[in-house]
C-alpha cells in the first residue's frame, strides 16, 4: 500500500507541531499538507521547519478546501467553530478526518455526526492510549459501585487551556455515568461556588486546575465512608496524543464512513 498522505490542521499549534513530528516518525504516512488560519504568521512557512523537524517541503497555507481535496487524510486539532467547517470539507471530499479538538458543544457534535454520514470521522476528546483504558475502567468501576461512592473528576492542564472543565474530564463523568446507567447531564456538577449545599447523592462532581506547562493530569476518584479508590493518568508529553492521532489516521483507511472513537481504534468497546 502507498503511504498514507496526511494533511494537518492548525500546523503551527502546540499539537500540530507533535502530529507533524510524529508522522515524520511513522513509517506508512507522510507529511502531504498542512494548513493555518489566514491571520497567521506561519503561511508560506515550511511545516516541517516550524515543528521542529527540519525541512519538509511543505507549505503551510490558509486554503484548507484544497487541502482536504489532496491528503488521504487530514489530523486537526484547532479550535471548534473552524473544526465543524473542515468536517464538511471532509465530507464534500471524502477525506478521513481525526478530530481532537476539544469544546464542541452538542450542536458542533451533531454536525460531526452528520459529515460522517459521508467520510470517516474519529474525534476523541484524548487520542492517548491511557487515557482510554482510563475512560474504559471508570466506566467498569463505576458500574461495580453503588452510589455510597462518590464520584469526583479532577483534572489539571497548562495556563494556555481555553476550555473547561477539559474534554477528557467530560469524557470520564460520562464514562462515569454511563456505569451507573444515567447521564451526565442529569448527574454533572460542573462547577462549585460559594454556599453549595450538602453533596446530593449520585452527583458526579467536577474541579479545575489551570498552571504552568502540564499536559494533562485527569484523576477519578471514587469516595465512601472509610475508603476511596483513585483512578489516575499523568501525560508527560503532548507526543502520546500525536501517537494516538496519527494511529487513528492509519486504521481508518480500511473503515467505512461513520463517527468512531479512540475507543473504537484502540478496540476497547
Ligand atoms: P494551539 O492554540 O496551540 O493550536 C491551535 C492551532 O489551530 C493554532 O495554531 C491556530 O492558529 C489554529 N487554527 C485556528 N483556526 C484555524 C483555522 N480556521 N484553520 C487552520 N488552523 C486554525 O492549541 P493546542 O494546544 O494545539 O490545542 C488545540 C486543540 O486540541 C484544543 O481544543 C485542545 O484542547 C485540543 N487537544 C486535544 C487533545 C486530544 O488528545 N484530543 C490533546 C491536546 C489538545
Amino acid at each position: 500500500m502507498t503511504d498514507m498522505k496526511i494533511g494537518i490542521v492548525g500546523a503551527s499549534g502546540r499539537m500540530g507541531g507533535a502530529v507533524i513530528r510524529q508522522v515524520t516518525e511513522t513509517s506508512g504516512c507522510v507529511v502531504a499538507g498542512a494548513s493555518e488560519r489566514l491571520d497567521s504568521d506561519t503561511i508560506g512557512k515550511d511545516a516541517g521547519e516550524i515543528s521542529g523537524c527540519g525541512v519538509l517541503g511543505v507549505e503551510i497555507v490558509s486554503d484548507s478546501a484544497t487541502l482536504f481535496k489532496e491528503v488521504d487524510a487530514v489530523i486537526e486539532f484547532s479550535v471548534p467553530n473552524a473544526t465543524v467547517e473542515h468536517s464538511f470539507l471532509a465530507a464534500e471530499t471524502g477525506c478521513i478526518h481525526i478530530v481532537g479538538t476539544t469544546g464542541l458543544t452538542e450542536v458542533d457534535e451533531d454536525s460531526l455526526k452528520e459529515a460522517s454520514e459521508r467520510t470517516t470521522i474519529v474525534y476523541a476528546p484524548n487520542m492517548s492510549m491511557g487515557v482510554n483504558i482510563l475512560f474504559a475502567l471508570t466506566r467498569q468501576v463505576s458500574s461495580i459501585l453503588d452510589k455510597d461512592f462518590d464520584i469526583e473528576v479532577v483534572e489539571m492542564h497548562h495556563l494556555g487551556k481555553v476550555d473547561a472543565p477539559s474534554g477528557t474530564a467530560l469524557g470520564l463523568g460520562r464514562a462515569a455515568a454511563a456505569g451507573r446507567g444515567t447521564t451526565l447531564e442529569k448527574s454533572g456538577v460542573l462547577s462549585r461556588e460559594g454556599i453549595t449545599g450538602v453533596r446530593e447523592r449520585g452527583a458526579i462532581g467536577f474541579a479545575t486546575l489551570r498552571g504552568g506547562d502540564v499536559p494533562g493530569d485527569h484523576k477519578v476518584i471514587f469516595a465512601a465512608d472509610g475508603e476511596r479508590i483513585e483512578l489516575s493518568h499523568k501525560a508527560g508529553s503532548r507526543q502520546i496524543f500525536a501517537r494516538g492521532a496519527v494511529q487513528a489516521a492509519l486504521w481508518a483507511r480500511s473503515k467505512n464512513n461513520g463517527l468512531y472513537s479512540m475507543l473504537d481504534v484502540l478496540a476497547l468497546n
